[in-house]
């Protein structure tokens, strides 16, 4: 008797375990392209300029994901010391983007969606603060609007991350030298207090982008909305976020003391939330796209530390099947929202030899900044 009990709860088990085998969706995308092969600089302790960059959502599955997507290649592939980060923030287990990035772009944990500032809400400077203080140029280059968490974490400081008129507001006195990204209606029509924070930039000294041709024509300072919100879909967008970044580059450059610049995937993280796998897939594979970009230019330059994470990871996905030489994926998503497992830390470049091991998000950000002197 007591055998068959145990055979029907295994043969249960068994049957329960088939019903919970997850409907996969199954992917194969337009989007592939060569991957660039740079050669790194000598380690060594001179570092001129950096280049953060940070896929919002970013996790390993994700990485591997597009890395199936693209036939088994990425220009992350190119970066020889890679660490984890753990991204919890002071008061949950699970962060937003706004304490994610903050802790990153400070070098200290905070608060459930605190921006720019501490867990008991006084104001954190971010390296392109410290970074201008000592002569250099510094930059911003994102996919979404400027109203967005991370973009604020580096510019803008409020103990909320939805208090999104003030947010915008800090834009006016941040001192970025380059700023590119959207949301355009977030600077104007989108506000209940009728500023026209365009004009509010225009007035402290910034040369206003309104489309492409004018950022590429525009000197710095300079701040390119180039949409009412976030910038069209990777598809639809073509290479526009590359050349707001090579743009920005080739200004900032142009600073004998060096310049620091964060470049955000960010709508990684949104299409993940809707368990969009295609266009989660696109933002991330127009993100290294952009990459492959950065590391050609530091490699020519050799003194340029090149640093990608992200802030969190988003939807538990996993793997679960595919055809690396179709480069189709089956994926499954667990969650539409964020999740506590550990991200990658990539790192290229003069001093990125530093860059290994299991770290907290804020020591990962402290140790970028250790590079801006
Ligand atoms: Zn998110």
């Amino acid at each position: 008797m007591k055998k068959v009990l145990a055979f029907g709860a295994l043969a249960l088990l068994l049957v329960s375990c088939k019903d919970k085998e997850p409907q996969l969706q199954y992917y194969q995308t337009p989007f592939t392209y060569d991957i660039v092969k740079v050669q790194e600089p000598p380690q060594t302790n001179e570092v001129r300029n950096i280049i953060f960059m940070i896929g919002d959502g970013m996790g390993l599955e994700q990485v591997s994901c597009a890395w199936v997507l693209n036939h088994g290649k990425l220009n992350l592939d190119n970066f020889s010391s890679v660490g984890l980060s753990r991204t919890w923030c002071t008061n949950e287990l699970i962060t937003d983007s706004g304490a994610g990035g903050t802790a990153l772009a400070a070098g200290q944990k905070t608060g459930y969606s605190h921006v720019g500032t501490a867990a008991d809400s006084t104001d954190l400077y971010s390296i392109l603060v410290d970074a201008s203080k000592l002569g250099k140029s510094t930059g911003v280059a994102v996919t979404c609007h400027f109203a967005d968490a991370t973009p604020c974490d580096f510019c803008c400081h409020n103990e909320f991350r939805y208090n999104q008129e003030d947010l915008i507001a800090d834009y006016v006195t941040c001192g970025v030298d380059y700023l590119a990204g959207g949301g355009l209606d977030w600077f104007t029509v989108n506000r209940t207090d009728g500023r026209d924070i365009t004009k509010e930039m225009a007035a402290a000294g910034y040369n206003v982008a309104l489309t492409e041709e004018e950022l590429m024509a525009a000197d710095l300072p300079v701040v390119g909305i180039l949409s009412p919100d976030n910038l069209p879909v990777a598809l639809e967008r073509g290479d526009l976020f590359r050349h707001m970044v090579a743009r920005g580059i080739e200004m900032l450059s142009k600073n004998e003391n060096g310049f620091v610049m964060m470049v955000e995937g960010s709508c990684i993280d949104d299409w993940l939330h809707g368990n969009d796998i295609e266009k989660g897939m696109e933002e991330l594979l127009d993100f290294d796209r952009t990459i492959g970009d950065v590391l050609e230019w530091a490699a020519k330059d050799g003194h340029t530390l090149v640093v990608v994470t992200a802030d969190h990871n988003t939807g538990a996905l996993t793997l679960q099947d595919g055809n690396l030489e179709e480069g189709i994926i089956g994926v499954h998503f667990a969650s539409d929202s964020h999740n506590g497992i550990a991200v990658p830390v990539y790192a290229w470049g003069p001093g990125s030899a530093l860059f290994t091991g299991i770290r907290e998000n804020e020591d990962w950000g402290k140790l970028v900044a250790s590079f801006v002197k």
